[in-house]
């Protein structure tokens, strides 16, 4: 699989991208990313990627040429499945959407900035615009941070146990149940008998009915799908 990730801004990605699991897939040889300065592809000599929103609306928008030139570069070189676009006004991420787009090929993902980008690029660019949540946030490189994390522990291989991704939140309508380590005892609280028994079906029992309480108390519309 391959990503490449448009922004003005590469540092933001820098970090949550070159650790942990998403290092992991990159150095195992699973995925490849690419991060792409949109100022590469800016105009002028200063390399300008923003202007001003026609119709005195407040705010810097990305202007249409040097995305366009980006994802025209791109796109000679590698067939995208999606060219997707961060917003808030997206579909919203979910694990059953993350587990789609995991097993696509390659995809583009381009963040948004300051007001936005020219809605040009959207209407005639853009296959899918995935938002993270009804807020706001500053632009959309953390929101592409979560979406790529979160394709990246469900590719085969990445994760070396994968049904430890397979058993988190989400992948079956239901919430995890709780987890406990070492030591067994802690200041009197201690780890329920049963995850210390060693009977695996009884484990794995206890562990679904916890699931199922949990996801009762805290999220009951997953259970009424
Ligand atoms: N003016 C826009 C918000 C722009 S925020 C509006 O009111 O809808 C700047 C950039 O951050 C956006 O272009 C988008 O790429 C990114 N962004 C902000 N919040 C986001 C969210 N909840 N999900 C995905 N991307 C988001």
């Amino acid at each position: 699989m391959r990503i490449d990730i448009i922004t003005c801004l590469p540092k933001l990605l820098e970090s949550p991208l070159g650790h942990s699991i998403v290092k992991r897939g990159v150095d195992k040889g699973l995925v490849e990313i690419y991060v792409h300065d949109l100022r590469d592809y800016g105009k002028g000599k200063h390399r300008q990627v923003d202007d001003y929103a026609y119709g005195g609306v407040a705010g810097m928008v990305l202007m249409v040429e040097p995305v366009v030139a980006c994802i025209e570069s791109l796109r000679g070189k590698v067939d995208y499945d999606e060219v997707i676009y961060m917003s808030p006004d997206g579909e919203q991420l979910s694990q059953p959407m993350l587990n789609q787009l995991s097993q696509q090929g390659n995809l583009l993902i381009l963040c948004g900035h300051y007001k936005g980008i020219d809605e040009r690029i959207r209407r005639h660019f853009i296959t899918r615009e995935i938002s993270v949540g009804d807020y706001v946030l500053s632009g959309g490189e953390l929101p592409a941070a979560a979406v790529v994390d979160g394709i990246v522990r469900l590719i085969p291989g990445v994760i070396s146990d994968m049904t430890s991704a397979l058993t988190d939140s989400y992948q079956k309508d239901l919430v995890a149940p709780p987890l406990y380590s070492r030591p067994a005892s802690f200041r009197g609280m201690e780890v329920p008998q049963v995850l210390r028994s060693g009977n695996h079906a009884e484990i794995a029992s206890w562990l679904n009915r916890q699931a199922i309480e949990r996801t009762k108390a805290r999220r009951p519309d997953l259970l009424k799908k």
